[in-house]
């Protein structure tokens, strides 16, 4: 195992055991639900969005393996206090990552802690496990009524 192997695997771990921004957002302004078929991966995503466009707040709740919900408790960190249009471009960073194209240093800057997740590109069946949470966000930022499915 290399050293960047070893740190994903305690970020992942870590996430996992002590989730950040768990639970319901009371009063959130933006709501989407996600499941990944695959896994059985299953989290609401809730955003508070001020008018200006900033994400106040961001919190989910849901069950799934340890990598889809370590990916949703570090989006929901990375996204906190940015705007909808930072959090767009951060998802198609890290979509990037998680389906191994080539990020560039710009895009790596932007990324920052979640270049953790650069390892499940090596293992295909991850991916949605990754994405799930960003696609959800995607669809709570879009207003999407229907539930948001990785299939
Ligand atoms: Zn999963």
């Amino acid at each position: 195992m290399n050293i960047s192997d070893e740190l994903y695997q305690q970020v992942i771990l870590d996430h996992n055991k002590k989730p950040r921004n768990f639970g319901k957002l009371e009063g959130a302004t933006h709501f989407a639900e996600g499941f990944n078929p695959l896994c059985g991966d299953h989290y609401n995503v809730y955003l508070t969005v001020d008018d200006s466009g900033i994400i106040e707040n961001a919190m989910f709740e849901g069950s799934g393996c340890a990598i889809s919900k370590a990916s949703a408790s570090m989006m929901t960190q990375a996204i906190k206090g940015q705007t909808i249009e930072f959090a767009k471009s951060l998802f198609d960073q890290f979509h990037k990552l998680v389906t191994g194209e080539t990020v560039t240093d710009d895009g790596n800057k932007l990324l920052g802690k979640l270049q953790v997740f650069a390892g499940v590109c090596r293992y295909p069946a991850r991916v949605k496990c990754a994405a799930l949470s960003w696609h959800t966000l995607t669809g709570a930022i879009d207003e999407s009524q229907d539930t948001v499915t990785t299939e």
